[in-house]
């Protein structure tokens, strides 16, 4: 990997901002994953719960990941996949919760969103799941951290007609013009593996045409595995491989392109 050894050897930081360290797919080996993310360049990560349940696995994963030199930073925030077991109220009392405890540590809320591949039956119960969680994010001037699929145009909805501080669409799967709509609402689009993908014709377009003031990198590890890793878990130290697809594309020199990622960050997320 001789491209995240030259982004290691300019000293730059590299943030996975998406990534879940509880999940069951680290349980057995957590500190091997943080410790490759370091050795290819990581620097830091967001750590990005999914629900109430999980949470103080998160706490103990991040703990994990610090200990093996990585600077590690919280999103909480209760997903739409589990809006049968999480309900507006839960959620919101999570995040009271997880705030007063982690106070200012607590900089994003996230994952949140709408997810409308499978049926729609659950839409209202997604909608009022989602919009507790993004109103309490807003009245604390808190990014968010919005899980879209298939739902872009709802959020849209959403965001045009609630308070909100921003944040990241992560994942996103819709078209150049609802991406222009969310960099619109003070958005910003997560790059991960799926640009790695060779066929990813739509999406290699829309990376290549998006403002760069609008994109960070992610890997939503251990989900979404880009091209190279297909059948496997995602790692965060996969992340310099989202970085190299991005600079190939935008016909740019890694380093360059990660000064202005990076810019995006930390208006988005302060100082990681
Ligand atoms: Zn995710």
């Amino acid at each position: 990997m001789k491209e995240s050894a030259s982004v290691a050897g300019r000293d730059m930081d590299l943030i996975d901002t998406h990534c879940h360290l509880e999940a069951q797919a680290f349980a057995g080996d957590l500190p091997a994953v943080a410790a490759h993310a370091a050795a290819q360049g990581v620097t830091a990560m967001l750590a990005v719960g999914v629900s109430p349940v999980d949470f103080p696995a998160q706490r103990d994963a991040m703990a994990v990941a610090r200990s093996e030199g990585l600077r590690v930073a919280a999103a909480y925030g209760s997903h739409p996949w589990w809006v049968d077991r999480v309900s507006p109220d839960e959620a919101v009392d999570a995040l009271d919760r997880v705030h007063a405890a982690n106070g200012a540590k607590l900089v994003a809320v996230g994952e949140i969103g709408l997810d409308f591949a499978g049926t729609a039956d659950d839409a209202d119960r997604q909608n009022a799941l989602f919009v507790a969680q993004l109103e309490w994010a807003g009245h604390r001037g808190l990014p968010v951290i919005l899980h879209e699929h298939k739902s872009a145009d709802r959020l849209l909805y959403w965001l045009r007609r609630r308070q909100h501080a921003g944040g990241v669409v992560h994942g996103f799967t819709g078209s150049l013009q609802q991406a222009r709509q969310f960099i619109d609402q003070g958005l910003y689009l997560g790059v991960g593996g799926a640009i790695t993908h060779p066929g990813a014709h739509r999406m290699h377009r829309m990376m290549r045409e998006l403002p760069l003031d609008a994109l960070v990198l992610e890997t939503d590890a251990p989900n979404q595995p880009g091209h190279a890793h297909r059948g496997e878990r995602n790692l965060p130290g996969y992340l310099p491989e989202n970085l190299e697809a991005l600079a190939r594309l935008r016909d740019m020199e890694e380093g360059a392109l990660l000064e202005r990622i990076n810019r995006n960050v930390h208006r988005l997320f302060g100082d990681l």
